[in-house]
């Protein structure tokens, strides 16, 4: 018998949008070794937990290797013929009853910019319907609309070169230590040995506050007021930058005029940052050469969201924080392809590259090469898909990669959107939550058992590579949704990504040259990327990306949060840790990550357990309008008073924080308000 060998394949993390990527070793399907090189470009010899430790899923037993079509209240297995024959039948007759806006897809930020691309040219080119989104409509929407509507690209200025370079960090709602730990360790590094100033802004205090030269912890839900109030203070000292104003940014009369209200007075009674707290905030920023802000979902996942995380770019704009090394917004990309997801098109607004589908230049264009007609309306996002399943408009559904069932707000709300689908479709690695409603479950591979690109939050893409054959009767995503788009009238013919990649480079101006030639092993390019293979690693160095070059001041007011009654007197917050990625589904069958961090758990306050006679591990219950949780406490001093926090992480399903939350969402984006919930909390 032939003996096997150790195999050494580079692959791209699929746990975080940072983007580290190493060299996998394997022997047959075990996986031996994560061996990081010094030319991965972002994280070199390093990596956290979670990518050295946490692949063990790959091989799981619980790993879907058949398709399963439902009989009554079971599942049974079933051929890719049976399976894909029942899918064209039923959402082919869906179409034909209803129309094509009858059908929503729902994409995957875990999954690769080819397998995005695809998916919304199915939904678009052969269904017939702009009713795609993927789940940077839980995340960062707000933050892309933000610098759409301030800057023109909807990503990072810069890359975590910029972020380390920068005299200033700011972080505002982000928890980098545990949901971006490699970039977390970069600013650590930076602050410890080479003087950069830190200021972090949260209501919680994590790792990275801890370290901070500042800590601010305004009321929840309030963080414009006082980032208007320090745009205005530093405009009142003199302090901008008029030369870059001048010259590179319009609305500036009108801008200001806007910030009247907010005096330091007035934000500090709104907020409860104090007035010393702002001006710190403002004269660092006046006296560092280059300034990052850096945020997350506890800027973008509240009512007003996309409104605060333009005050942000407002304020970078204000002082000239854009176009130069260590400058700029950085709002941080949570999945390892929410930035890709985006990219390449699984929004309901967009075609690949941010151009809109209302533009019919655009839409001619990608009509031409693919050869059909395309909607000319956006449409429905994520939470106008679940509002149109309950109203019956939506009558089917195909998902991939997305524990949706989970991850949206008000669980229960969405589970029941689901039970009112005629047909749903799922595919997945696993047997989730979501897949208990689906009509049909499609077998998927991860990205050890297939090749593609990933886009991190630097905009920077890169390749991973085959390190295994796909388990089972499973097959990479890409090859699922080229026989459905097959069996539905396509004729397409992609015999592997890179043909995908060339196709959208064709079309999408940012990705023009693209190539899978130029991404290469370790290789990575950073968009746009112009025909000749330069990319664009810090933007708007010369002109923003608007047809005048000039980048908008957007005047924006405060949209309060939603209010709840008095009797849900405790404030949950929620987010990531670092051991355990998103719902959990990956990590909980990972035996080393497990055994560190078994399940979730409820963080209270010193104070609140004092006064709830609460200690580590009583079992409590939590409940707001909108469901009831269990979980046990763990009392601590990083979170105060009245806040609570649960990981969105679980082990358990029932447990999930967003039986909790509610359907109240950005005003602009549709993106939920998961951190504006009052919960109560009785002992068990
Ligand atoms: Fe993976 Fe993110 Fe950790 Fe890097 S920092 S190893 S990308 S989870």
């Amino acid at each position: 018998m032939r003996k096997s060998r150790i195999k050494r394949t580079k692959t791209v993390c699929t746990y975080c949008g940072v983007g580290c990527s190493f060299e996998v070793w394997t022997k047959d399907r075990d996986i031996l070794r994560i061996q990081p090189l010094e030319e991965a470009p972002v994280n070199g010899i390093s990596t956290c937990v979670k990518g050295k430790w946490g692949w063990d899923f790959v091989n799981s037993e619980e790993r879907l290797t058949k398709p399963l079509i439902r009989k009554g209240d079971e599942f049974v297995e079933a051929t890719w013929d049976e399976a894909l024959d029942l899918i064209a039948e039923k959402l082919g007759g869906i179409k034909e009853k209803y129309g094509p806006d009858a059908l929503g897809f729902i994409a995957s930020s875990k999954c690769s910019n080819e397998e995005n691309y695809v998916f919304q040219k199915l939904a678009r080119g052969i269904v017939g319907t702009n009713n795609v989104d993927n789940c940077s409509r839980y995340c960062q929407s707000p933050a892309t609309a933000a610098l759409l509507r301030t800057v023109g690209h909807g990503g990072d200025a810069g890359t975590i070169h910029d972020i380390q370079a920068a005299e200033l960090i700011i972080v505002i709602g982000a928890n980098a230590a545990e949901s971006h730990p490699v970039l977390a360790t970069r600013i650590k590094r930076a602050h410890k040995l080479h003087g950069q100033k830190l200021i972090v802004v949260d209501l919680r205090e994590n790792e990275l506050a801890q370290r901070a030269d500042l800590i601010v912890h305004p009321k929840p839900s309030t963080d414009l007021i006082w980032i208007n109030a320090v745009t205005k203070y530093i405009l009142d000292m003199g302090w901008e930058d008029k030369d870059f104003l001048d010259e590179r940014v319009n609305n500036y009369e009108e801008f200001v005029k806007s910030l009247e209200k907010f005096t330091l007075e007035y934000a500090e009674e709104k907020t409860g940052v104090t007035k010393e707290q702002m001006i710190t905030v403002a004269t660092s920023i006046h006296e560092a050469k280059s300034t990052c802000i850096l945020w997350a979902m506890g800027i973008t996942q509240h009512s007003g969201a996309t409104d605060a995380s333009t005050a942000i770019s407002n304020l970078l704009l204000i002082t000239g924080n854009y176009g130069r090394t260590g400058t700029g917004a950085y709002p941080l990309r949570g999945h390892n392809n929410v930035q890709g997801a985006c990219d390449f098109g699984t929004m309901p607004a967009w075609f690949p590259g941010y151009e809109p589908i209302q533009s019919p230049k655009v839409r001619e264009r990608y009509e031409k090469a693919w050869g059909t007609a395309i909607p000319s309306e956006p449409g429905y996002d994520n939470h106008q898909m679940v509002e149109g399943m309950h109203k019956g408009e939506i009558k089917a559904m195909y998902l991939f990669g997305e524990e949706m069932a989970l991850v949206d707000a008000n669980s229960n709300y969405v589970q029941a959107a689901f039970e009112k689908l005629e047909f749903y479709v799922v595919q997945d690695i696993f047997f989730s939550k979501t897949a208990q409603f689906a009509d049909v479950v499609l077998p998927a591979a991860p990205s050890l058992e297939k090749d593609g690109t990933f886009t991190n939050t630097e905009r920077r893409i890169q390749r991973f590579y085959k390190v295994l054959e796909p388990l089972g009767d499973s097959k990479p995503d890409w090859e699922i949704i080229q026989e459905v788009a097959n069996r539905l009238g396509a004729n397409w013919n992609y015999k592997h990504p890179s043909e995908i990649m060339d196709e959208a480079a064709s079309l999408a101006p940012i990705f023009a040259g693209v190539s899978y030639d130029r991404l290469e092993g370790f290789q990575s390019l950073v968009w746009p990327v112009a025909a000749d293979g330069k990319d664009t690693p810090l933007l708007y160095t010369d002109k923003f990306a608007f047809p005048d070059g000039k980048a908008r001041l957007v005047a924006v007011d405060w949209t309060p949060p939603v209010e709840v009654d008095a009797e849900y007197d405790l404030h949950l917050n929620n987010g990531r840790i670092l051991e355990h990625f998103h719902e959990g589904n990956m990590t909980y069958r990972n035996e080393g990550l497990t055994h560190k961090v078994p399940d979730t758990w409820l963080e209270v306050s010193l104070e609140l357990a004092k006064e709830r006679n609460l200690q580590d591990g009583t079992l409590v219950g939590l409940t707001s309008p909108y469901g009831h949780v269990e979980v046990r406490v763990i009392v601590t001093d990083r979170v105060k008073g009245n806040e609570v926090y649960l990981p969105m992480n679980t082990r358990d399903d029932s447990k999930a924080v967003n039986y909790l939350t509610s359907s109240y969402h950005d005003y602009i984006t549709h993106t939920p308000a998961y951190k504006e919930m009052g919960v109560k909390m009785e002992v068990i």
